[in-house]
């Protein structure tokens, strides 16, 4: 398995070795509770300090206390979702916040297919993501103000990989993998009030969020986040140059095109080719030794129509021949090359059977 062949860096990232280097001693010699007392514990106590002012940092908090340690974004966004009866979300939300608006009964924003369009009512609350995760949409959440009482961003797919702007939100939402850093650690960032807590149980995170830190993996959060923001320039850059160099031997074949419109993160390119699966691309680009998707690695396994290529009003058969690609650091300029023409050898074996 060649890293400079894994081209799905939207589902997650592998866990940088400076940033395993960090976590290591927490399974080990500093293996204390955070909530203890004793030295073992403060041991840990201050490691997670340490971790929750560099996320802070990262995404631009005023206070480390802003930002509470969760499970994931799932957990964030469920934590805030959950918190209210009277809101509003975008259609083209990651299922980690659809799912649980749909559940309580949000309205979705109306849009045209492209763009979302301002609601003719105010709610108590409305999500509106950061970076789309299936095709790398940027959207303008900070246009949902006026109409939210609070307004949240999932902005999983944006940290640590284009800047961060928090003044119009009171809630954001983090996830540690896809900056590589460890699974199962993320964090909610809260402006001022929190929600009422999505489970009950201990005094951590000021009683927020209950449950024994996960300490290796906060340190992990942090390390990744740290060096995500020193990095950030020549990474965006480097996804740039990736997507650049697939475009254009993309362009050598007819009936495809790319969804997500003008305003997109270089680090995510979904594209369909029309009259083929999707899935039998990833299937036959894997035996090629490349890692695609055919969308949200989350619902991938799903027979259902992805609901973001269904809201953007993507015809049928260019929806089921939809791939993305996502770009990152191991990615090297040859490999990407190699990657667009193995997609288009196997396009055109697909379109001739
Ligand atoms: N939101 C977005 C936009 C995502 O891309 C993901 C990861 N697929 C999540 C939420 C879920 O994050 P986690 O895996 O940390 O629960």
């Amino acid at each position: 398995m060649n890293r400079e062949r894994y081209f799905d860096h939207a589902a997650t990232t592998p866990v940088d070795e400076r940033v395993l280097a960090e976590m290591l001693p927490f399974f080990d010699e500093a293996f204390g509770n955070a909530n203890s007392i004793h030295s073992f514990g403060r041991r840990a106590a201050d490691a997670v300090e340490i971790a929750r002012q560099r996320v802070s940092e990262l995404i631009g908090a005023d206070d480390p206390s802003q930002v509470v340690f969760t499970s994931g974004a799932t957990e964030a966004n469920n934590w805030v979702v959950s918190a209210f009866e009277n809101g509003a979300i975008s259609p083209f939300e990651h299922d980690a916040a659809w799912e649980p608006a749909k559940y309580k009964g949000f309205d979705f924003l109306p849009n045209d297919g492209t763009s979302l369009l301002l609601p003719s009512q105010g709610y108590d609350l409305i999500s509106v993501m950061g970076v789309n995760n299936e095709i790398g949409s940027i959207w303008r959440t900070a246009d949902f103000r006026p109409y939210a009482q609070r307004l949240h961003s999932d902005l999983t797919q944006q940290a640590g990989k284009l800047s961060i702007d928090l003044a119009d939100l009171d809630y954001a939402s983090f996830s540690a993998h896809k900056l590589y850093g460890p699974k199962g650690v993320g964090a909610l960032y809260i402006s001022d009030e929190p929600p009422s807590p999505l489970m009950r149980g201990g005094e951590q995170e000021h009683g927020f969020r209950p449950g024994t830190l996960n300490v290796p993996g906060i340190v992990g959060f942090g390390a990744a986040a740290a060096i995500a923001g020193d990095e950030m320039e020549e990474n965006f850059a480097h996804a740039q140059s990736l997507r650049a160099i697939v475009l254009e031997e993309l362009n050598r074949t007819s009936d495809w095109r790319i969804n997500g419109g003008e305003n997109v993160s270089p680090y995510i390119l979904s594209v369909s080719f029309q009259g083929i699966e999707g899935e039998t691309l990833v299937v036959e680009a894997d035996a090629a030794g490349y890692a695609i998707s055919a969308g949200a690695a989350c619902s991938s396994r799903s027979t259902e129509p992805s609901h973001v290529l269904t809201a953007l009003g993507v015809e049928e058969d260019w929806r089921r021949g939809t791939v993305r690609i996502s770009f990152g650091k191991a990615n090297t300029l040859e490999s990407a090359n190699d990657l667009a023409k193995t997609l288009l050898r196997i396009v055109e074996k697909l379109r001739t059977m």
